[in-house]
């Protein structure tokens, strides 16, 4: 009669650890999966801070978009068509002529370059000269991109 009940306690034991084995498992999946939700947000998240600390540095003047330096300067100019889908990007001179560099910005198809065009003072740290006057190396060369007229 005791090995009856004992054999019926010892089957319920099992089924029992079998049943917390298998919550078990349930439990450890559910904490990876949480893991890697929670990678996946902290990624996120570091990514909208740092276009947001990023949109707070960039600023559009005279025809382009700058970036304010830690120390007052302004890095760029940067094409004011890429920035609006969040890039910074530098653009080709094509020309400079009468006190203004003409910026042809290729990354929106080389049949169709964004054109902007921005103070020839404004614009640092670029030779502009191989540009001027469509002059290259005492070649006349011609502007890759003809601007409008209405320019
Ligand atoms: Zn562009």
């Amino acid at each position: 009669m005791k090995n009856v009940k004992d054999a019926k306690l010892s089957a319920r034991v099992v089924s029992e650890v079998i049943d917390l084995q298998s919550k078990l498992v349930g439990m450890g999946q559910q904490a990876v999966e949480l893991q890697e939700e929670n990678r996946r947000l902290m990624e996120e998240n570091a990514a909208l801070k740092k276009e947001k600390d990023l949109g707070d540095t960039v600023v559009f003047h005279d025809g382009a978009n700058w970036r304010k330096r830690d120390d007052g300067t302004e890095e760029g100019p940067f094409c004011p068509n890429c920035w609006s889908d969040g890039r910074l990007h530098r653009a080709q001179v094509n020309d400079v002529a009468g006190g203004a560099v003409y910026f042809a910005c290729t990354r929106h198809g080389a049949a169709s370059p964004y054109l902007f065009t921005v103070p020839e003072s404004l614009v640092k740290g670029v030779n502009l000269d191989p540009h001027r006057g469509r002059v290259s190396f005492g070649a006349v060369s011609t502007p890759a991109v003809k601007w409008p007229e209405s320019f």
